[in-house]
């Protein structure tokens, strides 16, 4: 892509890279493991892998996993897969889970330093003392306990003498901040719950801001990008690392990724997940990287449109076209044209020998540099052309067939259509044609000139397919932010399945990487759920902007 100006992060990294401030790069990508990963984390991916390869140095692939409850390995493999199908690979692959002693050491640091205490007020009366943003806080009773007994409160909180929530550690900052995170957060609680690495091994685990902040420092991570809404996090981001004395990463925020007609957040779509609205992580319609990656989603279009959406320092939403933009335009230059029809009316050529047929050499890709190569396509007296193609009445410019009208069968003959058959309902089941054998594709002799070119599929010849074809899975551009749940705004009419469509022979042999243009269609891909007995096509994007105003 082209030469563009640097955005504010990379202006912060040059500066910090020139001034000496730190000599290698490193950042990190910290998803928390509680479910697929979605295309807001390819933003952050492309942001952390894209600079430190821009830059020389390396990116920490981090499982945040400090909530036992909702983290499955299942996520963490799923995460790996999806990191290193967008095209990057991690310099170490760590766990938040794996500093918990460390953590766990820092926090004794801090009751030693008399910055930290015991609390035993429940989350109700801890909320009553915050204050509010425009009034100061009060003092929990358990403030002023002696460093002493700290230190053996939080002992027996680790050796598992207290139940779920009867006491949190907090640190002991300043209850009347302006920043109300400031104000004596809880860095520690307590959850008898089995973790999916260590076990039974801990009872207590660490809030997101003792742990996040900490486990830069521990891994040397110089920049930490974040979301905007960490912007409040940062005075405590540095709090914990300056008291702690320890390595002074640093934060910076940029705005998140919103992108019209889906939902983004994990919670949200482990519910459409859960509640069987869609088949699954990887459904078609999932906003998920597997869903993408199973829809034909190229990952060079996702890093593409990963580049032209920016890092702004305001949030925005992003219009869903960019990327069916981005995804066409790759695959305009990438996958092989190929014929399919998917509304079938028979077509007889009648001057075609009957039973006879031949082979047709089709060029697979006019824009690829080397054409794509070329194909066979099989062609007989007997094709199935699209239902759509054929007008009784014609509309003014119509250049398709009509009674008397001309039009090229795309690498094959010129046709006139001289007949019409109809059923006792009045639908035309038959298009009868004659053809020019002096005007086939490539050695075209007959000086005929037809404005429309369709595409066929020889009814001997053909295989049968499944086609899915997948519309927004919201009908409103924002569901987060209607009235109500955002379930109230799914699209109903989100899939449409075509049980029997005809296509080339060619397309036996598709796999599961290959991507293709079913001519005049759109983009098309095999789905995880074809067979060689049952294919299965997904539509990855039409070929226009169905949308475009
Ligand atoms: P979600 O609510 O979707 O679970 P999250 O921020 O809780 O999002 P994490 O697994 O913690 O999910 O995210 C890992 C990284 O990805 C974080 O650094 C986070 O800032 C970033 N990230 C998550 N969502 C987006 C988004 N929509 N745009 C850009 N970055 C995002
Ligand atoms: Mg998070
Ligand atoms: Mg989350």
């Amino acid at each position: 892509s082209e030469e563009r100006s640097l955005n504010f992060i990379e202006e912060i990294i040059e500066n910090d890279l020139n001034s000496g401030k730190y000599e290698t790069l490193i950042t990190r990508f910290p998803p928390e493991p509680n479910g697929y990963l979605h295309i807001g984390h390819a933003k952050a991916i492309c942001l952390n892998f894209g600079l430190s390869q821009k830059y020389g140095g390396y990116t920490n692939l981090r499982f945040d996993d400090t909530n036992p409850v909702t983290e499955k390995t299942e996520y963490v493999d799923s995460q790996q897969q999806d990191i290193k199908w967008l095209g990057f690979q991690w310099k170490n692959e760590l766990y938040t889970s794996d500093y918990f002693q460390t953590l766990h050491d820092f926090a004794v640091k801090l009751i030693e330093k008399g910055l930290a205490y015991v609390d035993h007020g429940t989350a109700e009366e801890i909320a009553a003392l915050k204050g509010t943003p425009t009034e100061p806080g009060k003092d929990s009773p358990y403030r002023s306990r002696s460093t002493e007994e700290n230190l053996e409160l939080f002992a027996e909180m680790k050796a598992g003498k207290f139940e779920d929530g009867a006491c949190t550690l907090r640190a002991k900052i300043d209850m009347s901040s302006p920043n109300m995170l400031m104000r004596d957060p809880i860095i520690y609680r307590i959850k008898h719950a089995e973790h999916h690495r260590t076990g039974n091994t801990w009872c207590i685990y660490p809030m997101y801001d003792f742990a996040h902040g900490q486990s830069d420092s521990i891994e040397s991570i110089t920049h930490s990008l974040c979301t905007l809404e960490y912007v409040s996090h940062r005075e405590l981001y540095n709090w914990f690392i300056e008291m702690l004395e320890i390595f002074p990463s640093q934060q910076y925020e940029f705005a998140r990724l919103n992108l019209t007609y889906t939902v983004m957040s994990k919670r949200k779509l482990l519910q459409l997940v859960n509640e069987g609205v869609v088949s699954g992580w990887n459904d078609p319609r999932m906003p998920t990287i597997s869903g993408l990656r199973r829809r034909g989603y190229t990952p060079e279009s996702i890093r593409e449109f990963c580049e032209r959406i920016g890092i702004a320092k305001r949030e925005n939403l992003i219009e869903l076209s960019l990327l069916e933009f981005c995804v066409r335009e790759h695959l305009n230059k990438t996958a092989n044209r190929v014929m399919a029809v998917l509304d079938p009316i028979k077509l007889v050529i009648t001057n075609y020998p009957e039973g006879q047929s031949e082979i047709l050499i089709g060029e697979n890709n006019p824009e690829a540099e080397d054409k794509g190569g070329s194909r066979e396509i099989p062609f007989s007296n007997e094709l199935w052309i699209e239902r759509e193609d054929f007008m009784e009445e014609p509309a003014k410019k119509w250049f398709r067939l009509a009674p008397g009208a001309m039009v090229r069968l795309k690498n094959a003959y010129i046709v006139q259509c001289d007949d019409f058959i109809k059923d006792e309902n009045g639908n035309v089941t038959e298009i009868r044609c004659s053809y020019f054998p002096n005007s086939k594709s490539g050695e075209d002799t007959s000086e005929l000139h037809v404005k429309g070119t369709i595409h066929w599929v020889s009814t001997a010849h053909a295989k049968t397919a499944e086609v899915r074809i997948y519309d927004r899975l919201f009908s409103v551009e924002s569901p987060d932010s209607e009235e109500g749940d955002f379930k109230d705004y799914l699209n109903s009419d989100s899939v449409r399945v075509i049980k029997q469509a005809y296509i080339e022979p060619y397309l036996a042999q598709a796999d599961m990487d290959s991507r293709y243009q079913f001519i005049r269609k759109g983009y098309y891909c095999l789905d995880l759920e074809s067979t060689p007995e049952h294919l299965v096509f997904n539509q990855t994007v039409g070929l226009k902007d169905a949308w475009a105003k």
